[in-house]
């Protein structure tokens, strides 16, 4: 998580510790409104170097912030009885497992064990149902709000931080006159990212390795949450030249976007665990975002804050 500070007259880079800084600050708040200390459990059952350095950095952040946190590292065949055990678990309080563990729909499988009132990270059906329907409350009095996938929610907490959401707007439709291109379309990160963002009133282009599809409400925002589109034929080529912002999260080390295709001015964010964007990047975007782990966890804790405060209002109903 070593994020670069160069930045160029013309690019702004900013750096992810920034913008979780303020974050934090908000969840500091709602810990004043609990009689304890939240307590945060995390499974490791996963080889992936990533996983540890992701879990180590949670445990870290909780405990500089008030924050309860217990790593358990275990072998994966054991993590399904761990977890059932961890939903009845009163002391404890959210539930975090750290993918990938099997590689296959067992771990889709693993994500929707962990009970709905425990899960921050926010892969339960029921929120990512709401989540694609574009449903933001789980009560009909709108007070209790959904819960939102952890690193497509720090994408859109970078977006407000850089005021591409403009507040001018109503809430809903903050991103209208925005054009996005997303590569990646994973599960948890590329498609309900795209969702999220066309929820929101923008274009969006989601890329993958095969095609490229578009997100959106329609003309003036009239759908209520957004449709998909197929663009048969369509690549980077056409995507690029149109975006205002640009968010890259193809793993490996080899992927390069192709900065020659980028809009002047584009707004560019990375969240692959390795560079995405060259150095150059900095000659032709206005805005730089290197990294983003950091806000991830940070809305994590944010996350764990929502569901107990969920799970109050609940009982005291
Ligand atoms: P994944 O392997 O499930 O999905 C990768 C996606 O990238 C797929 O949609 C694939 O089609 C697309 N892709 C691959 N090569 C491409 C190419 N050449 N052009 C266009 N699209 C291409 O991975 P994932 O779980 O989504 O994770 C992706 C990256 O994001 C990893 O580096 C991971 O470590 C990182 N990640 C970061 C955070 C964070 O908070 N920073 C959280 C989750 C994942």
């Amino acid at each position: 998580m070593s994020e670069p500070a160069t930045e160029t007259p013309h690019c702004k880079v900013v750096l992810a510790g920034t913008i979780a800084k303020g974050l934090l600050e908000e969840t500091q708040e709602g810990l004043k409104k609990l009689d304890r200390k939240p307590h945060l459990v995390g499974f490791l059952a996963s080889a992936d170097p990533a996983a540890r350095v992701y879990a180590e950095w949670t445990g870290k952040t909780c405990r500089e912030n008030g924050f309860d946190f217990t790593l358990r590292e275990l072998d994966r065949e054991d993590l399904e009885d761990a977890l059932l055990s961890a939903n009845t678990n009163p002391t404890i309080d959210g539930i975090i497992v750290y993918y990938p563990i099997f590689s296959s729909r067992q771990d889709q499988y693993l994500q929707q064990i962990v009970d709905v009132s425990k899960d921050v990270e926010g892969l339960s059906h029921r929120y990512i149902f709401n989540m694609y329907q574009n449903i933001r409350f789980l009560d009909s009095h709108n007070q209790k709000k959904s819960i939102l996938p952890c690193t497509p929610l720090a994408v859109i907490k970078i977006l407000e931080y850089l005021r591409v959401y403009n507040t001018i707007l109503p809430y809903g439709n903050r991103l209208h006159g925005h054009t996005v291109t997303v590569i990646n379309r994973s599960e948890v990160v590329g498609r309900p990212l795209a969702a999220l963002l066309a929820n929101d009133g923008a274009c969006v282009y989601s890329v993958d390795v095969n095609d490229v599809q578009q997100f959106h409400r329609g003309q003036g925002l009239r759908k209520r949450r957004h449709e998909v589109v197929e663009l048969p034929g369509w690549t980077l080529e056409n995507c690029l030249p149109l975006s205002d912002v640009v968010i890259s999260g193809v793993p490996g080390d080899k992927y390069k976007v192709p900065l020659h295709l980028l809009r002047e001015g584009a707004v560019c964010i990375n969240f692959s665990s390795e560079r995405n964007f060259s150095s150059e990047v900095k000659e032709k975007a206005s805005i730089y975002v290197p990294a983003i782990g950091k806000v991830t966890i940070v809305v994590l804790l944010r996350n764990l804050l929502r569901i107990m405060q969920n799970r109050m209002d609940a009982e005291s109903e």
